[in-house]
């Protein structure tokens, strides 16, 4: 008897162990698939404004539909015209925005995290094509197999999914959103930013604006116990000047503008980094996917944590 209670702990224990694992990690097979498939010849570098971002585009929101993610308005799509300095041109440009209802709190304008990570990219120069395998389908493809998993496992807060276009262009697509009132920028408890997550020769993931939201740090410690990867924190402090401040360099800059708390995850500049050898063979597999169950992992973690559900209450 006591042979046979302590055979059926042991494979509760197995059993419980491998539902833990299970529940924090992506399907990495799909997670590469989406990232070789945005970062093809087929998508022309997914240049704004072009027939491969639109492309792009289009491939998002047949993922946003199978997920079964809700859109804001009566679309996904937040579709907006811009004046690009740099060659005197006005693109129209797309933000691909959908969400999860929260099991305590439905709607996203009554407390919410905001997810992103930017589509866009360089496009086509002298004959080359920019894939940005790295920059940024890595961040997509995380960004469709998180939402995938908390469709399964659903957070008490609302997740709100955006892929922004236009990044590459002063962060247009993100400051458009911000400003649009689509989704008041007071609902958002935190923005996390995925851009870049693939390459890294030390398997090192950066993490930018614990400096100005300090309360988060010990929600990313807790994912790493799973994890094989460092983090290192920064880019956010300063006396970090030029180029190795981080805080306006992609999208969360337009969310930290407007008061809006944001953490980052990205890589360091790497070899590869714009540039036409930014391919799928480039990116670090295994790191890539332990970069991406690091983010899901901490989504999951905020979009159920009980402080900013408290707050969310006070908002309505
Ligand atoms: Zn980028």
């Amino acid at each position: 008897m006591s042979i046979f209670r302590a055979f059926l702990s042991f494979t509760l224990l197995v059993v419980t162990s491998i539902c833990i694992a299970q529940e924090s990690r992506i399907n990495s097979v799909s997670l590469l698939t989406t990232t070789r498939i945005l970062s093809s010849d087929a998508f022309e570098g997914r240049k704004t404004d072009t027939k491969g971002g639109r492309m792009a585009r289009d491939f998002i929101v047949e993922k946003f539909e199978e997920i079964g993610l809700k859109p804001l308005d009566s679309t996904y799509v937040q579709t907006f015209k811009f004046h690009n300095r740099l060659f005197n041109v006005n693109p129209t440009a797309h933000n691909v925005i959908g969400y999860l209802e929260g099991t305590e709190i439905k709607n996203p304008s009554q407390g919410c995290i905001v997810v992103g990570a930017h589509y866009d990219h360089l496009g086509v120069y002298a004959g080359d094509i920019y894939n940005g395998a790295d920059d940024n389908a890595s961040g997509v493809a995380a960004l469709i197999e998180i939402a995938k998993e908390l469709k399964l496992q659903p957070a008490s807060l609302p997740i709100v999914f955006i892929s922004f276009d236009a990044e590459e262009m002063r962060c247009a697509g993100s400051n458009y959103f911000v400003n649009s009132n689509l989704l008041p920028n007071e609902s958002i408890h935190l923005f996390i930013n995925m851009d870049m997550i693939s390459i890294s020769s030390e398997d090192k993931l950066f993490v930018t604006g614990t400096n100005f939201h300090p309360e988060f740090k010990k929600d990313i410690n807790e994912t790493l116990e799973y994890c094989d990867l460092s983090i290192k924190y920064g880019h956010d402090r300063k006396r970090d000047d030029g180029l190795n401040n981080w805080v306006f360099l992609s999208d969360h800059g337009e969310f930290h503008k407007k008061g809006v708390p944001f953490i980052y995850f990205g890589v360091e500049e790497h070899q590869h980094y714009h540039r036409p050898t930014d391919t799928f063979e480039n990116i670090n597999i295994g790191f890539f996917v332990e970069a991406s169950n690091v983010v899901l992992s901490f989504v999951k973690t905020v979009a159920n944590k009980k402080s900013l559900l408290k707050e969310s209450r006070k908002l309505n």
